[in-house]
């Protein structure tokens, strides 16, 4: 018995008939976060985490039907019993937990173990079947403290502003940006905000969160900024709307800022490997607490850590082939 599969729509449970994170439009989908590999635009009903429902409403529109759910709530669905829990990887995210007679299935969607102070911090669920993704599983992948990379972009900051240049912080509006904003210390000078991230801002404002920053709009005037720091999406890297921000130093937050290869690729003053996902260390964690016989890997280096995770574990793994993406290919980083 397989209480989740994948078929042309996406990750399937066929005893409850729902979907999880579908790809294609479907009758119900749970969707475990906000980015637009998870929660695609078409399906007839969405559930997900109550800090969820604003982000969709912002991306797929107002008029779609959203029921939005705690973490540990427990809802039934035609026989199996489905919870949401927290996932540690951007605000309202969460892994999946399903239960059907006396077995237990846990989709993770994207997770990363270490608190990040803004999200809800992941849980460990025990589980039978746990399905995991795997952005950054290859050993070489192992990110410094959270903490020090904020200690690092302020160090930095401060230093930019001294000389009389703004900063210009790319991470990914929904997110990083965040992340970004709860860290930066507000002695050092302005805080300005792209629109994209000023848009995710406000829609989290209804559900409670509130972040520093001033959004940019057209008749903005930038000559006042300086010193200032800006927090933009990547795709604003390269473009006329950054370039008026002049003159300024860019930094890069990403965990693929870990390799140096990436940095040199972007083009940044700085990289900071500021990750939304798990490392090595963490996913090899995650996979050992689960408690799970059968390990199933889903996007990024899963054919290699499924081999490691039978060999190091001694567990049944296998490779799920999904749609979903990093939030860098949806980016445009990686061609
Ligand atoms: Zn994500
Ligand atoms: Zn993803």
């Amino acid at each position: 018995m397989s209480l989740l599969t994948v078929n042309e729509n996406g990750l399937y449970c066929k005893q409850g008939d729902f979907y999880i994170d579908p790809w294609r439009p479907v009758k119900v989908a749970l969707i475990t976060h906000g980015h637009s590999d998870h929660m695609r635009w078409g399906m007839k009903h969405y559930i997900c985490h109550h800090h969820t429902v604003p982000i969709l409403k912002l991306r797929l529109g107002i008029e779609q039907s959203v029921e939005g759910v705690e973490y540990g709530e427990a809802l039934e669905m035609n026989g199996v019993s489905v919870s949401f829990h927290p996932a540690g990887h951007i605000i309202g995210s969460a892994q999946i937990r399903l239960s059907y007679q006396g077995e237990v299935w846990v989709f993770t969607g994207d997770y990363k173990m270490e608190p990040d102070g803004v999200s809800v911090p992941f849980e460990s669920v025990p589980c039978d079947h746990f399905i995991s993704e795997c952005t950054f599983g290859l050993p070489i992948y192992r990110f410094p403290a959270q903490t020090l990379l904020y200690q690092e972009i302020n160090d930095w900051w401060r230093s930019n502003a001294q000389q009389g240049y703004n900063t210009v912080l790319y991470g990914y509006a929904l997110g990083k940006a965040q992340n970004i904003l709860a860290h930066l210390d507000g002695a050092i000078g302005d805080i300005y905000l792209h629109g994209a991230v000023a848009n995710v801002n406000d829609a989290l404002e209804e559900v409670g969160y509130q972040f520093p920053g001033r959004r940019i709009a057209t008749d903005s005037d930038r000559r006042t900024m300086e010193g200032a720091l800006i927090v933009a999406p990547p795709s604003a890297d390269n473009t006329p709307w950054v370039r008026k921000l002049k003159p300024y130093r860019e930094g890069m937050c990403s965990g693929w800022m870990q390799l140096r290869g990436s940095r040199r690729r972007r083009s940044v003053d700085k990289g900071f490997a500021l990750s939304d996902h798990c490392d090595w260390n963490q996913l090899n964690s995650a996979v050992e607490r689960s408690g799970a016989s059968h390990i199933y890997l889903t996007h990024g280096y899963e054919s290699n850590f499924a081999r490691w995770v039978a060999e190091r574990y001694g567990k049944q793994s296998a490779v799920l082939k999904t749609l979903y993406n990093d939030e860098m290919e949806e980016e445009g980083w990686i061609s």
